[in-house]
């Protein structure tokens, strides 16, 4: 089975677990657990959250995917001993994990406002930064550069009650409802798509592996501090208001 829970259980933050390998490596402790709540290959610095075992715990500060192993491998800073065998409890900081499920839930949506107005197939790619998020429209976006404000008001949607809806549908199906252009995005190997969907409006759903807000309610506002343009596309810069978690 995949370790990746927030994968199949979205909005779980604690899991128990299992050590499958702990070591020291490079002055840092690294440890694999059988299933992880943690996103891998997110960006934000700081404590991530923790994994407590029954002698020791360690304070996750980083998360990386290792593809080969197909395992998370969480590092950080090691108070006590762990073991392989261990049970132990898994647990992501909900302040982190509500600010990056924040600003990647409005990528989503400021990316589906945008697609729906431009009447355009394009693609939004979100980087999280030390002062808020960038969001790129990559696909022709800049063209639109100019009256984006206006097109992209996210306004009517924030703090509404709208759930995010996270369900599985077959390539064919996921091709048909979320569009054919994903045909050349989504790798072929993947048979079956994770999506992800505002109940109650009519954007397409957009496939996706990353985490997310529970509910558009969370929302309290965005800030838009800059755009430019980068060749074709369009990057916005943005600040989140929140409701903490
Ligand atoms: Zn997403």
């Amino acid at each position: 089975m995949d370790s990746r829970l927030f994968l199949a259980k979205p909005f779980q933050l604690s899991s128990p677990t299992q050590v499958i390998k702990a070591r020291l490596r490079k002055g840092e402790y690294q440890v694999v657990l059988r299933e992880s709540p943690f996103e891998p290959d997110n960006p934000e610095g700081g404590d991530r959250g923790r994994i407590e075992g029954p002698h020791g715990t360690l304070s996750v500060r980083r998360v990386v995917w290792d593809g080969n192993q197909k395992a998370a491998i969480h590092s950080g800073d090691l108070t006590g001993e762990l073991h392989a065998g261990e049970d132990v409890v898994a647990k992501v900081d909900e302040t982190v994990r509500r600010h990056n499920g924040a600003y990647h839930t409005v990528s989503h949506l400021l990316t589906s406002i945008a697609r729906e107005r431009w009447q355009s197939d394009f693609l939004g790619k979100l980087t999280l930064t030390e002062s808020g998020g960038d969001l790129t429209l990559f696909g022709q976006a800049a063209r639109a550069a100019a009256n984006w404000r206006e097109m992209a008001e996210p306004d009517r949607y924030l703090g509404a009650d709208i759930p995010v809806l996270i369900y599985k549908l077959s390539r064919t199906e996921a091709l048909n409802r979320c569009g054919q252009f994903f045909d050349s995005v989504v790798p072929d190997s993947v048979a079956e798509w994770r999506v992800v969907q505002f109940q109650g409006i009519a954007f397409p759903p957009i496939p996706c592996g990353g985490v997310h807000l529970p509910n558009l309610n969370v929302l309290r506002g965005v800030n838009f501090t800059r755009s430019r343009v980068s060749g074709d596309d369009l990057v916005l810069e943005y600040t989140c208001d929140y409701i903490p978690a």
